[in-house]
């Protein structure tokens, strides 16, 4: 348990990472097939046993982050799962059996979850599914909001079977005030309509305005028989809707729907930054690549324009690379092309942008800057390069490079393509006339 504030408990006791599994099925085949399947998706390690006596041999030596259990074993003793439940065991039950009061005492049961036995497909396809969401679920948090602390009680009992941290609150406001103002990414609310201070649909307005529902799913539930309140809750910004009183497999599955959408979001969220960062950096050098320069110095342009303020371009070489390449070898080469991006990084403010413009070739955008503090940052950076000393880890010695730096500005507003030439034609002169300083022509007219 964790303490966020005076009156905010975070709920984790129930929660733990899920390592190990036994699997407890008749049918071989089946058993061998989701082991597999949940070993090569998951980090885990799968024990397998294919009745009960075998399960109690391997359940007294070990210990077990989550059991799926077959409800009918050969050597069945009526009392197998009881005996898990009573253990604290987080059990998956698997059944062959359709009859319903079979299926409403499951639903009432501690469990994470049922399934039927259907195809081997499916079955396998669920309980990946199911065992995926419950480790996202021992890193998500779910905020319970309802004045009926019987009515809190009976959601409780649900979530916790499902290892996930949750947090209560007894009214809208205050449910309101901490998700606005905690820096913990909140994955799911689950609300009451009728609430003191602030109701159910005034609360989900509210965090619409901030969190869309994606980012944050709301399930809303209300004993409420109003007929225009389903289509109010939703259209406030409500992902979903429950009745109470609220029938366990029917919340349960609302529930998962609302964080698989949102656990889906945050993937691709994720996969749309090593998108973006794969598409706007260098992969060696770690600096922006060519490609993000020019999708980016447009802004830079117009606001410089506008501020009437100069920006300054640094083209930079390294000297005598292919020599290092010759002599070092190519992996080397990549080492000292690192370690030359990392001494730039180092040396510029966080407001230069640094590129990688070619093979062995740099450039520093300056942003608001003049001719003295752009030359007087050159000198520093050609400096800085050719005293220190790069370690090359399966090379005989450490070496010392040099760079040619090409200045140039834009004191009369010039449009960037001349910024660059010139600064080019600096960086050419410099490499003719001995390498390893800095040259500054003005812009040729
Ligand atoms: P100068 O002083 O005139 O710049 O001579 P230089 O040898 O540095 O320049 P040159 O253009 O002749 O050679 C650059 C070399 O950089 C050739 C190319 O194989 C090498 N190079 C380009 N990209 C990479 C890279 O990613 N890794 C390594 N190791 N070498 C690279
Ligand atoms: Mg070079
Ligand atoms: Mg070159």
């Amino acid at each position: 348990m964790e303490s966020i504030s005076t009156d905010t408990i975070i709920h984790n006791e129930h929660c733990h990472a899920i390592k190990k599994i036994l699997i407890i099925e008749d049918t071989t085949y089946l058993l061998n097939a989701i082991s597999n399947d949940l070993i090569d998706s998951f980090a885990i390690v799968c024990d397998t046993a294919e009745n009960e006596v075998q399960a109690m041999s391997l359940l007294d030596k070990n210990d077990y982050d989550l059991i799926i259990c077959d409800l009918y074993l050969p050597d069945s003793s009526g009392n197998f799962i009881g005996y898990l439940l009573r253990k604290k065991h987080k059990l998956l039950i698997i059944t062959a059996s359709e009859d319903e009061d079979q299926r409403l005492k499951l639903t009432e049961l501690p469990i994470i979850d049922y399934l039927y036995k259907s195809d081997a497909k499916s079955i396998i396809k669920y309980i990946n599914n199911t065992v995926a969401r419950l480790i996202s679920n021992q890193k998500s948090y779910v905020v319970i909001c309802d004045d009926s602390k019987l009515s809190r009680m009976k959601l409780i009992q649900i979530i916790k079977c499902q290892n996930i941290q949750y947090i209560q609150f007894d009214d809208g406001l205050k449910a309101y005030n901490f998700i606005i103002n905690t820096k913990i990414k909140i994955n799911l609310l689950i609300t009451d309509i009728y609430m003191p201070h602030l109701d159910g649909i005034n609360l989900t307005r509210k965090i619409r305005l901030k969190y869309d529902e994606n980012e944050l799913p709301i399930l809303s539930f209300s004993a409420s028989t109003n007929i225009s309140l389903v289509p109010k809750i939703l259209k406030s910004g409500a992902n979903d809707f429950i009745t109470k009183p609220i029938y366990n497999e029917e919340f349960l599955t609302r529930f998962n729907a609302c964080l698989d959408r949102n656990s889906l979001y945050t993937k691709n969220i994720e996969l749309l930054k090593r998108l973006n960062e794969l598409a706007t950096t260098d992969n060696l050098t770690k600096l922006y690549n060519r490609n993000f320069f020019y999708s980016t110095i447009s802004h830079i342009v117009s606001n410089a324009e506008r501020k009437k303020t100069h920006y300054g371009v640094l083209m930079i070489d390294i000297d005598n690379f292919k020599n290092i390449n010759d002599t070092c070898g190519h992996s080397n080469g990549d080492i000292v092309l690192f370690e030359s991006a990392n001494i730039l990084k180092l040396i510029a403010r966080d407001s230069d942008l640094i590129f990688r413009w070619g093979g062995e070739e740099f450039l520093i955008l300056i942003q608001n800057t003049n001719l003295d503090d752009l030359l007087f940052f050159s000198e520093r950076v050609r400096s800085n390069i050719e005293s220190t000393c790069i370690e090359l880890p399966d090379y005989r010695e450490d070496i010392n490079i040099t760079i040619s730096i090409g200045v140039s500005i834009n004191e009369n507003y010039s449009n960037i393509d001349n910024v660059i030439n010139q600064a080019d034609k600096n960086l050419y002169l410099a490499k003719n006339s001995g390498k390893n300083q800095v040259i500054y022509r003005a812009l040729d007219s």
